[in-house]
């Protein structure tokens, strides 16, 4: 014991390092592993120095005079307080991280690379001992080898460390080539033959053990690559919540699938699958009930299309390429298994339906078109699948071409204002004018908002849009403003996504100074299904208008769901009211009545009114008695070019009024 004591100490610390070694993990968390290992690194500093340091003190003899002995004892003790110390720190410091169970990152690494340098000390000391001996060099390996060991996970400092030491030690070693007498020999060439013979079994054994823990922790680390390389693999190919494919792989395989397709291609088809309502389920029942309806969805899925190829596109969209048998029947029994998982909520599924035509199709395209059919029956509770037909192929061409166009529509200029009146109810003279987006197109004629609006907000490419109209209403402003034009306020549409897609409120501010226009002749129109979701980023949306001095109005209200809480939580400067509220008005009292209540209300609450689709006389007569101060509508005027409204006006058609509200 008392000569292989320090061997001992260095085996268990190079046992306790195999299991550091073989539990590290990154992101520095104290595991369990990691814990027994410094714990007995710590604890065998602790016993060694306590019990058996104390074996190997010097004794006073011929050769070793008792001064020389005792300062041999002083440096000892300081190297084993030293240990001592060391090794209770790591002790008590894991322990009480251990039941915190929080990060020890960096006192760790102190500890660690402390804990390195002793044990170089400790090789170079002993090899130094016995430099004529000529054996012990090998308790240098192993020392550096332990050294490689803890700190296999940070290659740089091993190198700076294990660099520095071989410096220093060649640096001995020339000293000692020079001719320098060595007085240390003397203790190990007297000390017994056995200390050499059980030393070097020791050595041989700490030797393998710390081999063996590098290539174990090198095997160990490798296996976490594959591991996590197996991972990102998987996570490359499915869908995180559903677990089936995601749509990239999707298109991949059909693609492949499609090139292999031989006879009868129509009998293959990619069908677009829709869940109907499930916005109105997420908004009901939250998302995590949301999450749990799409995975229970994608397991129906599996069933119904068992065989054939299937994916999660997005949100509650799936895709599936299967063959045409039995799939009517197929896509009824998933519908019915949707509509009977909430009994509150109705659920059903909107399918639309490509059939292949070649095996050269792209099945993004195919899924695409399917996507469009699916559409069509959207808002169709009954109607639970629809096949892409050649009626379809000419609105999904016209759409795809809308989609591929809008850079050239804003960059030609094809995007184009139009102006309708809006008249204060009781004069009737033009108060202000709504902008209304118009698409000149040079291969369709003129595109309504209905026929683009809808699409790119689809594809979310709205601001596109949103921009360019905006610059272009705010120009035709300022030439008017220049010609000494009487002029009145605009009012611009925003959609939701604007929000989303750009910075619309700097956008429009920035047009503004640009142009040169007063922030009053600027008034935002945001419709309430805008309002619904996300209300943080909208909300401070609402606020920076208002702040930055423009007027804010909520379009098409009574249309959507939630009207009076939008009501609530926003300050609108002015509500205009669903023309659908007009439909049957001269002939419902109860029409009548309702509308009178909504301006009335909209008044008691500081906000003003404006009723869109005003048709006639009697409509536009009972709104003004009603105490509805704007009216816009077919009766004042159409929406139409600036040339057209400047010749209205200047023909007395419309007559401008200088009264601001
Ligand atoms: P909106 O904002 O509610 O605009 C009023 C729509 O009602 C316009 O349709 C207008 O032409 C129509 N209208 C006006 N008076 C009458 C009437 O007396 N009777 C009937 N039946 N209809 C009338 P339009 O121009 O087709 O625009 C449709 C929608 O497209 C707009 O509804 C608006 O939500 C959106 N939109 C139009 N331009 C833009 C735009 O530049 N940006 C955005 N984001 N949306 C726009
Ligand atoms: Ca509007
Ligand atoms: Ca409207």
């Amino acid at each position: 014991m008392k000569y292989t004591s320090k061997y001992w100490l260095f085996l268990l610390i190079g046992l306790g390092l195999m299991l550091f070694c073989m539990f590290y993990d990154r992101d520095g968390k104290l595991s369990k592993g990691r814990f027994i290992a410094l714990f007995t690194v710590g604890t065998a500093c602790m016993l060694y120095t306590a019990v058996l340091g104390l074996e190997s003190f010097t004794k006073p003899s011929d050769s070793i005079t008792p001064v020389m002995a005792s300062i041999m004892n002083a440096m000892l003790v300081s190297v084993y307080v030293f240990l001592f110390v060391i090794g209770a720190a790591i002790v008590t410091y894991v322990l009480f991280k251990y039941l915190k169970n929080k990060n020890i990152v960096v006192l760790e690494h102190v500890a660690i690379i402390a804990f390195t340098l002793v044990c170089l000390a400790f090789g170079i000391f002993v090899s130094y001992s016995d430099f004529w001996g000529g054996k012990e060099i090998i308790c240098f390996l192993t020392m550096v080898l332990y050294v490689g060991c803890l700190l296999i996970y940070r290659p740089y400092v091993t190198i700076l460390i294990l660099g520095a030491c071989f410096m220093g030690f060649y640096k001995i070693l020339l000293t000692y080539q020079g001719g320098l007498t060595f007085q240390k020999q003397d203790i190990v060439i007297s000390g017994v033959v056995q200390k050499i013979i059980s030393g070097d079994s020791v050595n041989y054994i700490t030797f393998f053990i710390s081999l063996s823990t590098i290539c174990f922790a090198i095997y160990h680390g490798r296996l976490n690559e594959a591991r996590k390389s197996k991972a990102l693999e998987k996570s490359a190919k499915e869908d995180q919540l559903t677990g089936l494919y995601n749509y990239s792989y999707f298109s991949e395989l059909a693609e492949e699938r499609i090139r292999n397709l031989t006879g009868d291609f129509a009998e293959n088809v990619l069908l677009f699958l829709d869940v109907h309502n499930f916005k109105a389920f997420n908004d009901q029942r939250g998302f995590e009930e949301g999450d749990r309806f799409l995975i229970t969805f994608g397991k129906y899925l599996s069933d119904a299309f068992r065989g054939s190829l299937f994916a999660r596109q997005a949100d509650d969209h799936f895709v599936v390429m299967t063959k045409t048998d039995g799939l009517t029947d197929r896509l009824n029994a998933l519908n019915d298994l949707v509509h009977d998982y909430d009994d509150e909520i109705l659920l059903g599924i909107n399918c639309g339906v490509y059939h292949l035509n070649s095996n050269r199709e792209d099945p993004r395209m195919s899924i695409d078109r399917a996507r469009y059919a699916a559409h069509m029956i959207k808002n169709r509770f009954q109607t639970v699948c629809i096949e892409y037909d050649k009626t379809m192929s000419e609105a999904y061409h016209k759409r795809l071409y809308i989609i591929n166009n809008i850079d050239n529509a804003v960059k030609y200029g094809w995007i184009v204002p139009f102006y309708q009146p809006v008249v204060w109810s009781d004069t009737e003279e033009v108060c202000g004018c709504e902008v209304l987006a118009r698409w000149m197109d040079p291969v369709y004629g003129q595109l309504l908002p209905n026929e683009f609006i809808p699409v790119l907000e689809e594809y979310r490419l709205i601001h596109k849009l949103d921009k360019a109209i905006f610059e272009a209403a705010c120009r035709d402003l300022r030439e008017a403003i220049d010609a000494g034009r009487p002029v009145v306020p605009i009012s611009l549409n925003f959609s939701r996504l604007d929000f989303e897609l750009m910075d619309a409120v700097t956008e429009l501010d920035d047009l503004a100074a640009k142009y040169g226009i007063d922030k009053e002749l600027i008034h935002v129109e945001v419709t309430e299904s805008a309002l619904t979701d996300n209300f943080t980023l909208l909300n401070n949306a609402m606020n920076r208008i208002k702040e930055l001095g423009y007027s804010l109005w909520l379009d098409d209200f009574g249309s959507g769901y939630s009207s009076l809480n939008v009501l609530k939580d926003y300050q609108f400067d002015v509500i205009k009211i669903d023309m659908r509220f007009l439909s049957n008005l001269e002939s419902s009292e109860k029409a009548r009545t309702l509308i009178d209540c909504i301006i009335n209300m909209a008044n008691r609450i500081n906000m003003l009114t404006l009723t869109e689709g005003v048709e006639t006389k009697v409509q536009a007569e009972f709104l003004n008695k009603s105490g509805c101060t704007r009216l816009q509508g077919y009766l004042f005027g159409r929406p139409i070019p600036k040339e057209a409204l400047y010749d209205r006006i200047s023909k007395g058609e419309l007559t401008v009024s200088d009264r601001r509200l």
